[in-house]
């Protein structure tokens, strides 16, 4: 193919919240795929840092812009990823956290009904809250509390939700869905306070390990680069679907997980227990037999790799003292 051929089949594809941890590694996965893409990002929790390798890529454009207010581009593709993602972070500013997933949302949304682009949300295992239903496969309605602390990202979420699913009903926009489980991976936020990056982080600097409860509770952690795969696999499925979870089944009890980060580090750290904080759930773990059946996709990458490659990046970090 020529490079004329090139740029005709190229595609401009927005991604919104693209200078945080998922953000930009799916701007970096679309760029080796020789997409252009424009990264919207209010750098309330993603870094400049996240996207500094891309800058000199001439396919590449970063825009500061809240998605709480209207932007007017043309793209064929959106991916919307803008919000924070972790308990402190949503819960510093919770009516902004709202904003974003309800105001973005729609938007966002106008404006792929406007350019006739398809559209991607980054939704969340949250949506099943503390379930009463385990695994939580995508039929299963979830189990939220409306007025607690988790609730300005739990029900923004499914509020962000039933807007795509509307705009798919009423106005005929190409949607796409996911819900992601919690994923671990190089440019997480060092004090996002997520248990990844809190455990890893205190291993390496042979502090104690803070255990939220006893511990008991369990996660199932999916390695960065397997759920961008799911990303692109879903987004390139040729009609909409309902939502599809994406995330690695292989659940952990929290103990577990800090257990095997002091192996990993070869640390001398020791656990302590602290207080459960409210609403926390119990067990998360995705059933993924659409994402099998539907998008051919599974998870690739197990913990103890995942986690050896995270605990590198952490490190680098902490021996270049950047902001741990
Ligand atoms: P992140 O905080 O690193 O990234 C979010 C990005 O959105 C940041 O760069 C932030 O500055 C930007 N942003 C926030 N509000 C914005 C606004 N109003 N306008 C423009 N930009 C805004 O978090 P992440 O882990 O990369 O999460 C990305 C998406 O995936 C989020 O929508 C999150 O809810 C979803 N998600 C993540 C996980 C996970 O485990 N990381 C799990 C479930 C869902
Ligand atoms: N919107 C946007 N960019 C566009 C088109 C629309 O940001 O290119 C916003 C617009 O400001 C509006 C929202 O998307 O608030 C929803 O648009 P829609 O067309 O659904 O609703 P309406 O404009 O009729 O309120
Ligand atoms: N957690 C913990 N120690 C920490 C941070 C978190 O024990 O330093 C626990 C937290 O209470 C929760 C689990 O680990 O039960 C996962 O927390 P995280 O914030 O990473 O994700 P989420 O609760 O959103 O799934």
């Amino acid at each position: 193919m020529s490079g004329d051929d090139k740029d005709l089949f190229r595609k401009r594809i927005l991604v919104t919240g693209g200078a945080g941890f998922l953000g930009s590694h799916l701007c970096e996965r679309l760029l080796d795929a020789g997409q252009e893409v424009l990264c919207v990002d209010n750098y309330y929790t993603g870094r400049r840092s996240n996207i500094e390798h891309l800058l000199g890529n001439p396919r590449f454009e970063a825009l500061r812009h809240d998605i709480t207010s209207p932007l007017v581009v043309e793209v064929d593709e959106i991916y919307n990823l803008a919000c924070p993602a972790s308990p402190v972070h949503y819960q510093f500013d919770p009516v902004q956290t709202l904003k974003t997933c309800v105001h973005g949302s729609i938007n966002m949304l106008g404006l792929a009904k406007r350019v006739k682009a398809k559209i991607f949300q980054a939704s969340t295992s949250e949506v099943y809250g503390d379930p009463l239903v385990h695994p939580q496969p995508e039929s299963y309605w979830g189990h939220v509390n409306t007025i607690g602390i988790r609730s300005c990202y739990d029900e923004g979420k499914r509020a962000a939700e039933t807007l795509f699913f509307d705009y798919h009903r009423q106005h005929g926009v190409d949607i796409r869905v996911v819900r992601i489980f919690n994923t671990y991976g190089p440019r997480m936020h060092p004090k996002d306070g997520r248990v990844v990056s809190n455990v890893v982080i205190q291993a390496l600097k042979g502090e104690d390990i803070s255990i939220y409860g006893d511990g008991s509770q369990t996660r199932s952690f999916c390695y960065v680069d397997d759920l961008i795969d799911g990303f692109l696999s879903l987004m390139n499925q040729d009609k909409t679907i309902g939502p599809v979870n994406i995330g690695n089944p292989n659940e952990f009890t929290i103990k577990q997980l800090a257990e095997l980060a002091i192996e990993l580090t070869g640390s001398k750290s020791k656990l302590t227990y602290q207080p459960l904080p409210q609403d926390d759930p119990k067990q998360r773990q995705p059933d993924i037999t659409r994402a099998r059946e539907d998008l051919g996709w599974e998870p690739k990458i197990q913990l103890r790799e995942g986690l050896g490659k995270t605990i590198a990046y952490f490190d680098r970090l902490l021996t270049e003292r950047i902001a741990v």
